[in-house]
């Protein structure tokens, strides 16, 4: 079954607002006849009859309870406030309430009597996220707050006033769900308050719903939760949002297939996290309180919402705007180098976006400097250019440069940073490195900070001749420490396309068939060329499992990428001691290719490219033997190259013609 419209499910009846196989994805047309879409609005009087050992809640207020002496009792609900039709809802079940007062506000959550025990233990924060979305947000625009707990398995649904909410999310009273209200209460001011105006325009309901709740956990559990939580979706976003959703897409101006999809949600929340560190505490929720008054059970565009917080802030938003929301990819700098000139110090930042070539502009962003007694200096620059300088007057001698230390915007960069004393290990997950161990030495503690870049190494100050640089990531290692201090760390490589975040879009693009040639660069600084990095052990395991680990046993400040280098073929030496002798026939071919080794092998990799370089056709073939027979029957007609790497590492390429 499709989500959304009207469910009789077991002892519950309730509809679900939104279908999101159907279109318009507005579903009050399951129920009631309207014109169903994000723009039309009216007041609601619900009046349900149900036999009368059961409860109907609808949208608004109870104005009247009728018993109709036929066992039946009549509901009777009024919403003044003027909603959209997918927002209007019923929930009938043998509900039992639990009743708070918050803010002035009655709150109605309802359960069967055996749930209400885990309702109350689930919803414990549901004051306070109440009170933090009233301080940032402004006042609650509507008469009550309501959840009821309906039977079903995806989700929840923020009608108004009367939020469809799902009984796993308070399964044994845990608060594993709470985010789960949160994003439906936001949609209180976020989609039922303001809505957006059209589909493509989704993020504004579910981007902004789902950044409130990272609010939520910031006014429960403190900063270092929000912080830990915006990260850990910033990965996912970068790592696989593109995968999931089919391509890679902007924020705003999404089609009808991806209204829901991980780019509105998770890259809307990723963005909106963006806008806030640009603008800065005061500015934003300033503009965000300003922008629900101003708009106020109307429907909005992205363009109302730049036009009217661009009155918030000294510089232009379009560039956030038309740009990290209309763009598809993601906005990526880098400090190139820092010079010392007459009591200044010149920071060179590069842009090198990940999925697009879009010039980034008017990004507010902090440059911060580290004195070797950890004093801290930050200079506030605007980005307008590919390739800036900007002037920094440093009140100190700095020994660490970092480019948005707090990750305040979500450019294509995820990190993770500890202060370590003494030795130990130190898991640092964004980082994208792993069994990271430390020692000190003489310091008290040192500072170390691990960015993994999302983002084509730059190759500007050269690769070792030969070299394929990986256009996927790189990592840079830095921080404030010395040279008695001893590191060490793991990465793991895969050209696996799996879903897992361990191995799933990592290097899929550079290691396609084996990692053999597979080596790690390293360079101190981002000005400097790469060469193959000292102190690394490559444990491949199988090579043609396309994945496996690097050990650094000498982790040091600078950059590391992956690169696919054999330095045979650079240095101009002859391949052919390991040249796989085979032939490839009949060419032209047909239905069957046949490819005969000289020798009998246990296992080859066939990779089949048509002359723009694209696979067509990739294979592992198994069975000690020396013919193994390729169906080709799928290939267009044309010519294409054959590669084949045979378990001992051997490999060539054949042309072959397809009829
Ligand atoms: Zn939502």
């Amino acid at each position: 079954p499709q989500w959304g419209g009207f469910y009789f499910t077991g002892e519950y009846a309730f509809n679900l607002g939104v279908g999101f196989a159907s279109d318009p994805h507005n579903f009050g047309r399951a129920w009631f006849p309207c014109f169903d879409n994000f723009t039309d609005r009216a007041i609601y009087y619900t009046n349900v009859t149900v036999d009368s050992s059961y409860k109907a809640y609808a949208n608004g207020y109870l104005t009247e309870t009728i018993d109709n002496g036929d066992q039946t009792t009549t509901f009777k609900w009024t919403m003044d406030e003027p909603i959209p039709t997918y927002l209007a809802s019923v929930a009938i079940a043998k509900y039992e309430e639990v009743v708070m007062n918050v803010n002035d506000i009655p709150v109605i959550l309802t359960s069967l009597a055996k749930d209400t025990a885990n309702l109350r233990s689930s919803f414990e924060n549901l004051p306070a996220c109440i009170e933090r979305f009233e301080q940032v947000y402004g006042a609650h625009s509507f008469d009550r707050i309501g959840f009821n707990c309906v039977p079903f398995n995806s989700g929840a649904m923020e009608h108004a006033t009367n939020i469809a909410y799902p009984l796993y999310a308070i399964a044994n009273g845990s608060k594993t769900s709470e985010t789960l209200y949160a994003h439906e209460l936001a949609h209180h001011w976020w989609g039922n308050t303001i809505t957006c105006r059209t589909q493509e325009d989704m993020w504004l309901n579910e981007g902004w719903a789902s950044y409130s709740e990272r609010i939520f956990l910031e006014a429960v559990y403190g900063r270092a939760r929000y912080n830990e939580d915006i990260e850990e979706n910033h990965r996912a976003v970068l790592q696989f949002a593109h995968v999931q959703d089919g391509a890679i897409l902007p924020v705003s101006g999404i089609g009808h297939a991806n209204t829901y999809g991980r780019h509105v949600y998770n890259k809307g929340a990723d963005m909106v996290h963006t806008l806030r560190g640009m603008m800065g505490d005061t500015a934003f929720f300033a503009a965000c309180a300003g922008f629900q008054q101003e708009f106020k059970f109307q429907d909005v565009s992205t363009e109302d919402m730049l036009r009217f917080f661009d009155e918030y802030t000294p510089y232009s938003l379009s560039g956030f705007f038309n740009q990290w929301i209309k763009e598809a990819g993601f906005a990526h700098f880098d400090i190139l180098w820092v010079l010392e000139q007459e009591g200044f110090y010149n920071v060179r930042i590069k842009q090198t976006p990940r999925f697009n070539e879009v010039k980034y502009q008017n990004v507010a962003v902090a440059l911060t400097a580290f004195s070797a007694s950890w004093e801290r200096y930050d200079a506030q620059v605007m980005i307008m250019n590919n390739e800036q300088t900007f002037k920094v007057a440093c009140p100190f001698e700095p020994v660490y440069w970092a480019f948005d230390f707090e990750d305040k915007i979500s450019d294509a960069v995820t990190t993770d940073w500890a202060s370590l004393s003494g030795s130990g290990e130190v898991e640092m997950p964004q980082s994208l490195m792993r069994k990271i161990t430390y020692d000190a030495g003489n310091a008290d503690s040192i500072l170390l900070r691990i960015e993994h870049h999302w983002a084509p190494a730059d190759g500007t100050f050269g690769v070792p001749t030969g070299a394929v640089i990986s256009r996927q990531r790189y990592w840079t290692v830095d921080g404030i420490w010395g040279d008695d201090t001893e590191l060490s760390s793991e990465l793991i490589y895969s050209g696996l396309t799996t879903p897992s975040p361990e191995y799933g879009y990592l290097d899929n693009e550079l290691i396609r068939i084996t990692e053999d040639s597979l080596v790690l660069l390293y360079r101190a600084t981002a000005s400097m060329p790469w060469q193959v990095a000292p102190d690394y052990i490559k444990n491949t395991g199988s090579l043609f499992d396309k994945r496996g680990s690097i050990a650094i046993s000498k982790l040091k400040k600078g950059q590391y990428a992956l690169a696919m280098y054999d330095a045979n073929l650079a240095s101009g030496g002859s391949i052919s001691t390991t040249k796989a002798e085979f032939r490839a026939y009949p060419n032209p071919a047909d239905d069957v290719l046949t490819i005969e080794f000289a020798d009998k092998h246990d296992c080859c990799v066939v990779e089949i490219t048509n002359v723009q370089g694209q696979v067509v056709l990739s294979e592992k073939l198994k069975g000690k033997s020396s013919t193994k027979k390729l169906n080709i029957a799928k290939l267009a007609a044309g010519t294409y190259f054959v590669g084949v790497v045979t378990d001992n590492l051997a490999y060539d390429i054949k042309r072959v013609v397809v009829e």
